[in-house]
């Protein structure tokens, strides 16, 4: 059988992750530190996973509504009220999905017509160019840089708008490095999206992971922008639950409805234990101690890595949120992979070469600091050891 032949062009067309492939080389070998994989290294705070274990314990194990839970709906709508200050209706303008992954992707396929363009900023979290690739839109990379602190500024915004612009994907903080927009770059943003009749897909994901003293603006809560705007959210990883795999948008009804149509038939709905967790995270104040407790660690660590790596020499920003740092590794004359395989090989750390997110990452590499105190130290040892030597 030709394979080639049989499998849809638009899989064929696009890679796989290069995380993945990084870390496939790391499974099997002994004592190596990561700084790879994306995930707090925390359990999920105990209330929540009690609340997991309660709810099978009461023999809760059926479908829920499509949108999910009306009570998790509810709660996630005064979440986002009192945390993003915008305002939607649990009835109709929530929808809870597996994960803000299958959100991204419910939301590309209920946007986007074949050859619709989707601006995005990269270096970026690896799965926006494959998704826009698989709803059968064109993705259109703007590239970020150091200089900026790898924030977007409207002007490169502006730069890649053309007659097929549709979406635009944003991501703030941001996967892989950590950078965040000013109010007045995402209000140049905005501007520039209704000008447009652009419609925004903002991932949130790591927005309570902020370590700088701005207060958090999502671009949904700016003037004109909430009946343009989705949304998404999920308790991965300032909830420390990616296993749990929850996420969801929050979008104006009639974007609700058409992705509830994919999700419907596609996932049915998100796993209801997951749900029961999620209520009790939202519900319960414990949880939010926790969450605070876990921003306060991680920043602690923030600085030591960013502190570490520059004196070191492998310069690099100090990031404003989500839990990673992205240091310039060009000057060694070394690709990302090249870079990293030869960490792997000769200080068993692994960190995931810049280039497995976007071209721009090229030079670059991502380390995760969501890894215990000590291990980072031990890490940061190794690194200089290994740079010292190049
Ligand atoms: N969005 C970003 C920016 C991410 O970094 C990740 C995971 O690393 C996800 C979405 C996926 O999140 P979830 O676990 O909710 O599917």
């Amino acid at each position: 059988m030709n394979y080639q032949e049989i499998i849809s062009k638009q899989v064929t067309a696009v890679p796989r992750s290069g995380i993945r492939d990084f870390f496939e080389l790391v499974i099997g070998r002994d004592d190596v530190i990561s700084l790879g994989v994306g995930e707090p290294d925390f359990s999920t705070p105990w209330n929540v996973r009690e609340a997991a274990i309660y709810s099978l314990e009461k023999g809760n194990t059926t479908y829920t509504s499509n949108l999910g839970l009306l009570s998790l709906r509810q709660a996630i709508a005064g979440y986002v009220k009192d945390f993003f200050a915008v305002d939607y209706d649990p009835s109709n303008e929530v929808l809870i999905t597996v994960g803000v992954s299958e959100a991204i992707d419910l939301a590309l396929r209920a946007l986007l017509n074949p050859g619709d363009e989707v601006i995005y900023h990269a270096p970026c979290y690896v799965s926006y160019s494959p998704s826009v690739v698989m709803a059968y839109g064109k993705a259109v990379e703007v590239s970020t840089r150091k200089e900026d602190g790898f924030a977007l500024t409207p002007e490169a915004v502006q730069a890649a708008i053309t007659e097929r612009s549709k979406v635009l994907m944003l991501n703030f903080p941001t996967n892989p490095t950590g950078a965040v927009c000013t109010k007045e770059q995402l209000e140049g943003i905005a501007k520039i999206a209704v000008e447009n009749n652009l419609i925004v897909l903002t991932d949130e994901i790591y927005s309570e992971l902020r370590y700088d003293d701005e207060k958090h603006v999502s671009i949904a809560s700016l003037p004109g922008m909430r009946e343009r705007t989705v949304l998404l959210h999920g308790f991965s990883k300032a909830f420390a639950m990616t296993g749990f795999r929850l996420g969801y948008s929050c979008a104006p009804r009639a974007l609700t409805e058409a992705m509830m149509k994919i999700h419907q038939y596609s996932m049915l709905c998100a796993p209801i234990t997951s749900q029961a967790a999620a209520l009790e995270a939202l519900e319960n104040p414990i949880t939010m101690e926790r969450v605070e407790e876990m921003r306060l660690d991680y920043k602690r660590r923030r600085d030591f890595v960013v502190r570490r790596l520059n004196e070191m020499g492998l310069e690099c920003h100090s990031p404003g949120g989500a839990f990673y740092v992205f240091p310039d590794i060009s000057k060694y004359g070394l690709t990302s992979k090249e870079f990293a395989m030869r960490l792997l090989e000769e200080e068993n750390v692994a960190a995931v070469p810049g280039d497995a997110f976007g071209e721009g990452g090229e030079g670059f590499l991502r380390c995760c600091y969501a890894t215990a105190f000590d291990l980072l130290e031990q890490a940061m040892d190794k690194m200089e050891a290994f740079v010292k030597r190049l």
